[in-house]
């Protein structure tokens, strides 16, 4: 930077020289005065922000703890929450456990009473009383009956919302189903003077799978509905195929009355339960508002819907949809047939002998008449010991055996009978569990232990009949039915299927009733002719409920209908319907003896 001398300069060159170089120096001073100046500055800042920084940093640390601790807060209480709740959901499984608990005790504890005083009013019905003795009698069985019915709607619908309600898969026959629930309507519609109607697709199949007891339930309600909110015109149903796939059908059930009508704004509501439409209508007709409800959440469990539409004053439509099987699994054959029948114990109704093992008087009183009027030879036994012992020395047909009981309860005898310790003579006898237990898993548990079948109390008359007819009459090799047995159709007659049925397709059993029938029947006619010509309609009462459970058993349609209907006239004390309905009666069992003659090849 600075200048060298060289010979030929002079000092005041050199000077001047000197003196740019100096300049320059000074330029390049203050250059690196300002560049330290500038530099201090981007410290000073670089501190500042440092400085900031650092309290970001603070900051932060302080944010950081306070939602730490924040969390650590809501950690600590939704622990709590989830214990909290875990407690309510084991508290809520205890409710439920004891409700069911309660449902089945309240069952049991309901329809045992009500068992009493259903099944003796029906068998006080049946001696002779006075006119109001019987009006007495009829009124206490009509309200034991509408009690049942009342406490089996709210069972039903407690176990719906519980979830506990199943589904059966049985053997459903659409046309006897819906004829038996016509059966039941037809009263009332006879007695209101409206008409009843039925149309069924004859698509659809004969025997389909699914459970009829539920199926029929929704059909009573629909009909009962219709026919009580009914009271000029008539009531209609119609059963229409709605897809036919290859594993199952849907089919759509519709019933149509020419009544009231619901008004548009209550239309929504009606599904819900407790609804009824207007208070004054429903004390005139009764009800609880529960059947729409519960006929909703079966036709949803049978993978169907329900639906209405109604206009006021002229009717309303109710119908719903269901899936029915058209065949049933194996896993769903009915456990029952683990102990077939054997052959030997095919016998006659009077001839079969029974053992009832029940620790309750007023059951066991009214199993043995309802029994011994049906004929059969009754031993009972008021525990399962007593039981053994007995069984120990005497073969029996079928063994009623109640579940709870005393000393030895109805499951750990049956065990015991299956395992021989009563001997071998009873060791695969039919026994049918009778129990007010109406909850689901107790026909399981019957079975489990070794029980054949399985009959809900309240016990009746027409239940425990038939039980008795499948056990006692049970063939081993199924409906047999001979070919030229099925010639002849006509349903409304004679319902060919359900005799058959319930004589398990054996020819000969089924010849022997059709001639006794046949034998029988003119005396009885002859009877109640004799009744209607004296006025007497006590008399006329009796033999025409005589003529209508004798063919019931015979499922001669047509007489069971003209016998319910002079029940009914009866009841009004018309005398001139009645005599018009004699007419038919007597027709109608000519025909029935002309259409017996040919299935019997003339032998009746
Ligand atoms: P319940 O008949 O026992 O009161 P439901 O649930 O079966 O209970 O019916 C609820 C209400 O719906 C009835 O009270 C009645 O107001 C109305 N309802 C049902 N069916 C009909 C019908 N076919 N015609 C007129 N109203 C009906």
């Amino acid at each position: 930077m600075f200048p060298t001398l060289s010979g030929s300069e002079t000092i005041e060159e050199l000077q001047i020289r000197y003196r740019q170089a100096i300049n320059e120096l000074e330029l390049v001073i203050q250059e690196n005065q300002d560049n330290i100046a500038r530099n201090m500055d981007l410290l000073d800042e670089l501190t500042g922000r440092n400085k900031e920084l650092q309290t970001l940093k603070d900051n932060l640390q302080d944010l950081v703890n306070e939602r730490t601790a924040e969390l650590g807060k809501t950690n600590a209480s939704l622990l709590a929450e989830v214990e909290t709740r875990k407690q309510a959901e084991t508290k809520a499984e205890e409710a439920s456990k004891i409700k069911s608990m309660f449902l089945a005790n309240m069952s049991h504890e309901i329809r045992t009473p009500l068992n009493g005083i259903i099944g003796m009013s029906d068998l006080m019905l049946d001696t002779s009383l006075t006119k109001e003795q019987k009006q007495f009698a009829e009124v206490i069985k009509s309200s034991g009956d509408s009690l049942l019915s009342i406490v089996n709607d709210i069972l039903d619908l407690s176990k719906i919302e519980a979830s506990k309600l199943e589904l059966e898969t049985l053997r459903l026959d659409i046309r006897k189903c819906i004829e038996e629930c016509l059966s039941v309507a037809a009263l009332r519609a006879k007695s209101k003077g409206i008409g009843l109607e039925c149309s069924i697709d004859p698509d659809i199949p004969e025997i389909l799978f699914g459970d009829p007891g539920r199926f029929r339930q929704i059909i009573n309600n629909f009909l009962s509905n219709a026919t009580k909110f009914t009271e000029l015109g008539q009531v209609s149903l119609e059963a229409e195929l709605i897809s036919d796939q290859a594993e199952s059908v849907v089919i759509k059930i519709a019933i149509s009355d020419t009544g009231i009508g619901i008004p548009k704004e209550k239309q929504d509501e009606l599904f819900q339960p407790f609804t009824q439409v207007d208070g004054s209508i429903t004390r005139k007709y009764g009800g609880t508002g529960l059947g729409l409800a519960i006929s909703k959440q079966l036709a949803n469990l049978m993978g169907g819907d329900i639906g209405m539409e109604s206009e006021m004053r002229s009717g309303s439509t109710f119908w719903f949809t269901c899936v029915l099987r058209k065949n049933m699994d194996s896993a769903d054959q009915p456990e029952q047939q683990d102990y077939p029948v054997p052959t030997s114990r095919q016998k006659r109704l009077n001839s079969v002998r029974v053992l009832l093992v029940e620790d309750n008087v007023t059951n066991l009183l009214l199993a043995t008449k309802l029994l011994e009027k049906m004929g059969c030879d009754i031993q009972s036994a008021e525990n399962g010991l007593i039981a053994m012992n007995i069984l120990s020395k005497t073969r029996f047909d079928i063994i009623f055996m109640d579940c709870q009981m005393p000393v030895m309860d109805g499951y750990e005898t049956t065990r015991n009978i299956r395992a021989g310790k009563a001997g071998n003579e009873n060791k695969d006898a039919p026994i049918i569990a009778m129990t007010a237990h109406a909850q689901i898993g107790d026909r399981e548990k019957c079975i489990a232990s070794g029980m054949n079948d399985y009959m809900p109390k309240p016990l009746n008359r027409k239940m425990l009949s038939a039980i008795v007819d499948r056990w006692s009459l049970h063939a081993p090799s199924a409906h047999p039915v001979a070919t030229e047995l099925l010639q002849i159709e006509n349903p409304g007659i004679f319902d060919r299927t359900a005799f058959y049925e319930r004589v398990d397709g054996d020819p000969d059993l089924a010849q022997t009733m059709m001639q006794t029938f046949v034998c029988d029947m003119p005396s009885q006619l002859a009877e109640i002719a004799n009744a209607v010509q004296s006025r007497d309609f006590h008399q006329i009462q009796q033999m025409a409920h005589k003529i209508k459970g004798a063919s019931m058993n015979m499922s001669t349609m047509e007489i069971f209908h003209t016998a319910a209907d002079i029940e009914c006239a009866v009841e009004r004390r018309d005398i001139n319907n009645i005599t018009l309905l004699m007419a038919n009666l007597g027709s109608a069992f000519e025909r029935i003896r002309v259409l017996f003659a040919k299935e019997t090849g003339n032998k009746t």
